[in-house]
């Protein structure tokens, strides 16, 4: 059964308070995981661009490449576009969990580079040695190549390098070495246009990388200052806002199903005779001690905060008056037994009230708790009281 949403708030809300320090790593490893998305969602269409990019150059060049290289050429990259096909296919069926960088870097980064070689050798070995418009035509569309590979894996710098490297060096090198200066000419021009994509390739990744850090990071601020504005800073509990938050949720859940629902208040005795014999720190020690009682207490299930001074605030959902009762003697008898040097003999009044048909709304329930409390209190408190 899914969690209901009050309880995988209150899980979050707990969650929260245990991670801590390791959220820098947490950071990177998501940045990391950002781009490997981001390279997935980018570099789809490129599969079939670079396979159409050759079917098309070969069409252009039908008359003045030979037929057979042009066969072998087309059926590799055919067969390295289909591996690349069935990787993305693996990474769509994949669960989002499994998306990580260790299990599909490695994969991608072999299948593009088996697809990038082919297609940079298959361009050297069609392209005519003794016929300059092909080599030309060649030469423009392996620059078209690598150019669209700077759009399509820029989450990735050395990715986008060697791509390009793979498709543009072959011609490239042995372009360079051919006895013509037209031919020389155009190797340089091609080096020279590549050193600016080279560039363009680190901004484009760095800038990648500062969006994707500086968005983790806003919404690790964002869950931080949540959990700050929810979390009372003394006992570690929910303080009264995120309580009554809370409290609605469960208290809304409850009478949709007609699930029985009760309420504790809990107020320590005496507390000011404690601040003004032990010290006001003394005090705050044993509130953290009773916060420590009361999230040791009760269920994940259960809704429970501190309301303000040394006031705590219990929600039993799926429990009879009967059971709040026993446990909110059983939570006395937990007070009583604290030890908070030097402070001894704690106690703590509880009133406990169920939800009832004229209970209108949560702060009725909450009143009638209160009520209860009250009357412990003035039947000689360190008891509990038990609404009618
Ligand atoms: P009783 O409830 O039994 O009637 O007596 P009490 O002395 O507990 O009564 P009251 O509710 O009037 O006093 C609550 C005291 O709790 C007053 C205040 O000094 C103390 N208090 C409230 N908040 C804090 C806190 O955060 N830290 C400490 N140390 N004391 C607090
Ligand atoms: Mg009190
Ligand atoms: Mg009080």
């Amino acid at each position: 059964m899914a969690p209901l949403s009050w309880q995988s708030k209150q899980a979050d809300f707990m969650n929260g308070l245990e991670r801590g320090q390791d959220q820098d790593c947490v950071i990177e490893e998501q940045v990391r995981t950002d781009r490997l998305h981001q390279l997935f969602r980018q570099s789809f269409a490129a599969i079939f661009g670079s396979f159409l990019g050759a079917v098309m150059l070969c069409w252009l060049c039908w008359d003045r490449f030979s037929h057979q290289v042009i066969l072998i050429w087309l059926v590799a990259l055919g067969a390295s576009s289909l591996l690349r096909i069935h990787l993305f296919m693996g990474w769509f069926r994949c669960p989002h969990a499994e998306r990580t960088p260790d299990r599909w870097e490695r994969r991608y980064w072999l299948t593009l580079m088996l697809s990038a070689g082919i297609w940079g050798a298959g361009a050297l070995a069609v392209m005519p040695t003794d016929d300059r418009v092909s080599q030309v035509l060649v030469m423009l569309f392996t620059v078209g190549m690598s150019v669209s590979a700077v759009s399509c894996y820029s989450a990735y710098r050395y990715m986008t390098l060697m791509s390009m490297a793979l498709v543009l060096l072959p011609c490239t090198v042995w372009l360079l070495f051919q006895p013509s200066s037209m031919q020389v000419g155009v190797a340089v021009a091609v080096l020279v246009f590549s050193t600016f994509v080279v560039s363009a390739t680190r901004k484009l990744s760095d800038a990648l990388e500062k969006a994707f850090r500086l968005t983790r990071q806003m919404e690790r601020a964002h869950s931080i200052s949540t959990r700050a504005a929810q979390t009372d800073e003394l006992t570690g509990l929910m303080n009264r806002r995120a309580f009554f938050e809370h409290a609605h949720l469960l208290y809304a859940q409850c009478r949709h199903n007609s699930q029985p629902l009760c309420a504790l208040m809990l107020d320590m005795d005496h507390f000011k005779e404690i601040n003004d014999t032990y010290g006001h720190q003394a005090g705050d020690q044993v509130l953290r001690q009773i916060g420590g009682v009361i999230s040791a207490s009760f269920r994940q299930t259960d809704v429970y905060g501190r309301l303000g001074g040394e006031e705590f605030a219990v929600l039993l959902p799926n429990t009879s008056l009967e059971t709040a009762r026993s446990i909110a003697e059983q939570l006395i008898r937990a007070i009583s037994g604290l030890a908070a040097e030097p402070v001894h003999g704690l106690t703590a009044s509880l009133g406990v009230a169920s939800i009832r048909s004229v209970d209108q709304d949560l702060h009725s329930l909450m009143n009638t708790a209160d009520k209860a409390l009250y009357r412990a209190k003035a039947q000689g408190r360190n008891q509990v009281a038990v609404a009618e």
